[in-house]
């Protein structure tokens, strides 16, 4: 997955997330000639490669997840269908759609969001001050925390080069790590090993509390492998913490479709994978009717 890889300005289809519903909107995409791109994270997907066995994937009894991961990977492969490695950080609806992330963005006419599930909680505040201090991108807001204090709160250890890239801007810079072994992390970079329990404010985000202490901060990051879906775009709605879709896999905003665990449950495989090649036929049609 080339990192570096620049993307063009404008592409017909965007596809947002890498798992089984990402990968099967792809094919479909693919399949039928379409101009699009497939965006992910480094690893594609976490959970597939976590499940020990599955049992209920069609026509692979008794497969691990990884051997499966491997199989839709060499399935993309063999189509020439790239991953291209760009955590999404904002989808603002069109159109066109403009997709945002780590110094790059692009112009789609429709778009899939194959996101997964987030299993960890917001946490209070992070909704409420979202673009007034909250961020999911520290390196692409960056300079507007130039000599300030932040925090970053980190699910995994991709979150330690956005920390050491932050002490080279700002004033201080506390690192939250939520997973264990943290890395090496620059100097001036301050670790607390505790529990988030809220972020407060007026206006903006003034202090975040600690399970032990409250820290003043200007900008809080949370950098999560799976970002809360309805943070990512604008005017979304949600049906009981999951993407509302119809049967087209349609969401309330024209052009913009949902596929797999981010449209609720069941969480199953052949479900996402199922969704995720429905969204994508559907999304064709959608990007046929514009042209009329
Ligand atoms: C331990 C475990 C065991 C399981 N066992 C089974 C089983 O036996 N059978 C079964 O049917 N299901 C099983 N599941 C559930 C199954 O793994 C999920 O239902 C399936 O992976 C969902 O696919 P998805 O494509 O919707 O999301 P995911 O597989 O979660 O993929 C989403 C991908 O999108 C990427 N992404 C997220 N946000 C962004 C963004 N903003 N920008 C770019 N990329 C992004 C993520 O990094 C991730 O790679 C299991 C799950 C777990 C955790």
């Amino acid at each position: 997955m080339p990192s570096d890889f620049r993307l063009k300005t404008h592409y017909e289809l965007a596809i947002v997330g890498c798992g089984p519903a990402g990968m099967a909107a792809a094919l479909n995409a693919k399949i039928r000639k379409r101009d699009f791109v497939l965006l992910g994270s480094d690893f594609c997907s976490p959970k597939l490669a976590k499940s020990p066995q599955v049992d209920n994937f069609l026509g692979f009894p008794e497969i691990k997840g990884e051997e499966l991961r491997q199989r839709f990977l060499n399935h993309l492969k063999q189509m020439e269908i790239e991953i291209v490695s760009l955590k999404v950080t904002n989808i603002y609806p069109g159109p066109p759609f403009m997709l945002v992330g780590k110094d790059q963005s692009f112009e789609a006419d429709a778009v899939i969001l194959a996101t997964g599930v987030s299993v960890q909680k917001l946490v209070p505040g992070e909704a409420e001050f979202l673009g007034r201090g909250v961020g999911y991108c520290a390196t692409c807001d960056g300079p507007l925390y130039k000599g300030k204090t932040v925090a970053i709160v980190s699910y995994d250890r991709e979150g330690e080069n956005e920390a050491n890239f932050m002490a080279d801007l700002c004033s201080k810079v506390y690192y939250i790590p939520f997973y264990k072994e943290v890395g090496k992390l620059d100097e001036r970079i301050e670790l607390k090993k505790d529990k988030v329990k809220e972020i407060k404010g007026n206006q903006k985000v003034e202090t975040l509390a600690l399970g032990q202490e409250e820290l003043d901060v200007d900008g809080v990051f949370f950098l999560r492998d799976i970002l809360p879906t309805e943070q990512l775009v604008p005017g979304l709605q949600m049906d009981n913490g999951a993407v509302a879709v119809n049967h087209h896999l349609e969401t309330n905003v024209p052009g913009l479709f949902a596929a797999g665990d981010s449209t609720g449950q069941p969480y199953q495989l052949i479900k996402a994978a199922g969704e995720g090649g429905t969204a994508a036929l559907h999304a064709i049609k959608y990007l046929d009717g514009l042209k009329k």
